[in-house]
């Protein structure tokens, strides 16, 4: 199986309840190594180019004003399969519809407070990757 990298972002509601450490944790077990990690407050630029796909979709100034709310932890994960991999540790967007034992299931409120964020391909997890980090700062 090819090892990939994907982009994790723990939303500012995974921060403030204090589950970085259980996140991370999970990751790791799963064979998920953070390979780049950083705290940050995001600006609005920020988060609205992240999210620019998103542009025309009705949630998308909830989203951008949610995801600058607090500060974020964003991590390169790297492994086996990561993409998906950390899709399936996540579980379902709205956390409601979350697989029992999944993150999201486990973590979040509502489907604008849902924890985390990760890359759904490996083409965007390559962007979403280049997007917050330096190729000089990961270090696999
Ligand atoms: P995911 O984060 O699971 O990849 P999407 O890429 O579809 O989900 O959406 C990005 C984020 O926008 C979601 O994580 C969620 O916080 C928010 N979002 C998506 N759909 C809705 C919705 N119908 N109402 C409110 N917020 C939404
Ligand atoms: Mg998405």
């Amino acid at each position: 199986m090819a090892i990939e990298r994907t982009l994790s972002i723990i939303k500012p509601d995974g921060v403030k309840n204090n589950h970085v450490g259980e996140i991370i944790a999970r990751f790791e077990k799963a064979g998920l190594k953070p390979v780049a990690i950083r705290r940050q407050q995001l600006s609005q630029a920020e988060a609205e180019g992240f999210y620019a796909v998103h542009k025309a979709r009705p949630f998308f100034k909830d989203l951008v004003s949610f995801m600058i709310s607090g500060p974020v932890v964003l991590m390169a994960l790297e492994g086996e399969n990561a993409v998906l991999k950390n899709r399936e540790l996540m579980g379902a967007t709205d956390p409601k519809k979350a697989d029992k034992g999944t993150i999201r299931a486990d973590f979040a409120q509502s489907i604008d407070a849902n924890t985390v964020h990760g890359s759904d391909s490996l083409e965007n997890a390559k962007n979403e990757v280049a997007y917050f980090f330096r190729e000089t700062e990961i270090q696999g």
